[in-house]
């Protein structure tokens, strides 16, 4: 296939962020082409991550933000259902509920906060008395928690299986994925990208966007000074090989979390960690994420943990997503930094993102989540 297509779109990264944009972008009929540096797509955090979908509520709000994760939580069951449909794989994607628990008073209190500000948005949550607690979840030692809150719209997929399934309807739809190419450089003329320097040569199209996680301020750094706060932050996980249903919903305390899989396999996890391109895991925080596992499920100590690893976030300063025009270069944009919600907010980012690269009017301001702010 040629290296110049003047009509194309590409985007650098194939993560779930640049594999949903290319998605939403095929099913409009626009010609698109993903360069991914890895041998295969979606290796990188999108396969890390952990797969919850909080809930979200679309009505009465105003903040950008939250819009944009009402909207994305509104078409994760349409996207998981066209996706079955078109690839024949099932994502495991599925409303298991979650369960918010606090056991000291500060943790009690920052969870009261948080569900008043989802009651605020109509989103449902019931507080657990102790039998219900141990109704919905016989193996938790109910007496040493505070407080139980159930939020019953709570969903959850499987992240490979949701990218494979990205990546294989995308190509159904004549999107060209490019893997093991990787983008070293812009060759740009008066404010307009003309190619992409990569590792197999010379690379055009009409339109680029940068998809490419915690690495995109390093490639935006290549053609403007505009300083963006996209940065790596490790997060860690571990994996149980459990028993069918010892667990039925995802059990959160404060940013830990155990997330069952149909399957039997609970995901544990996670950390913050500032330490650079770093993906290493340690035995420090493999201890910390078992010890807190037992501490909720103790007959977890029966099961062998399989599996552990980690993943790069691409976080920013102030939580935002960096979307939109990069400005003083015309055809030149970016769609990252969703650091640790980047799956639950693929698919409204993939509708915000493929508006704005067909000059159509959008239902969020992207205003918000400019490169500049
Ligand atoms: C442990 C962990 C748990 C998480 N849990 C959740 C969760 O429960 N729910 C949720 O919504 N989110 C979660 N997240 C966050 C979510 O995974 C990320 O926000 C999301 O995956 C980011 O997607 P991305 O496409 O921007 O980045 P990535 O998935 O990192 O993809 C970027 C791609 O760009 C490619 N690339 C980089 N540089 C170049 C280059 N120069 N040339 C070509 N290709 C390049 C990379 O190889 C990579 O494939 C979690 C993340 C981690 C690490």
């Amino acid at each position: 296939m040629s290296n110049r297509c003047v009509d194309e779109v590409i985007l650098i990264g194939a993560g779930v962020i640049g594999l949903s944009i290319a998605y939403e972008l095929a099913t409009r009929g626009q010609k698109v082409r993903i360069l991914e540096r890895g041998e295969k797509v979606g290796r990188e955090a999108s396969w890390a991550g952990a797969g919850i979908l909080p809930p979200a509520n679309v009505k009465n709000v105003l903040d950008p933000l939250e819009k944009l994760r009402g909207i994305s939580h509104q078409l994760h069951p349409l996207w998981a259902e066209q996706l079955k449909q078109e690839t024949g794989i099932d994502t495991g994607f599925h409303q298991c509920g979650g369960i918010y628990l606090a056991r000291k008073p500060g943790e009690t209190a920052s969870l009261a906060g948080y569900i008043s500000l989802l009651k605020q948005e109509n989103i449902e949550a019931t507080l657990l008395s102790r039998d219900a607690l141990l109704e919905l979840e016989p193996t938790l030692d109910p007496d040493q928690f505070q407080a139980a809150y159930l939020l019953p719209q709570e969903l959850t997929l499987r992240n490979p299986r949701h990218v494979k399934a990205l990546s294989k309807a995308c190509e159904l739809r004549g999107v060209q994925i490019d893997t093991n190419c990787e983008i070293l450089g812009f060759e740009c003329n008066n404010g307009i990208i003309t190619g992409l320097k990569t590792s197999n040569g010379l690379i055009s199209g009409r339109q680029y966007c940068i998809t490419a996680g915690a690495w995109s301020s390093e490639l935006l750094r290549q053609v403007t000074k505009i300083p963006t706060g996209v940065v790596p932050i490790r997060g860690q996980m571990i994996l149980f090989e459990g028993p069918e249903r010892l667990i039925q919903h995802i059990l959160n305390e404060g940013t830990r979390y155990l997330v069952p899989r149909r399957d039997g396999k609970i995901l544990v996890g996670s950390c913050e960690e500032e330490v650079g391109f770093q993906k290493e895991t340690t035995p420090q925080m493999i201890e910390q994420l078992s010890d807190f596992a037992y501490s909720i499920v103790p007959a977890l100590k029966e099961y062998e943990i399989s599996m552990s690893w980690s993943g790069l976030r691409p976080g920013s300063f102030d939580g935002l997503p960096y979307m939109g025009r990069v400005p003083d270069v015309d055809n030149l944009f970016m769609a990252s930094g969703h650091f640790r919600s980047g799956i639950h907010l693929s698919t409204g980012t993939a509708v915000l993102m493929a508006d704005l690269l067909t000059d159509q009017k959008s239902d969020i301001s992207i205003g918000h989540f400019g490169i500049i702010r």
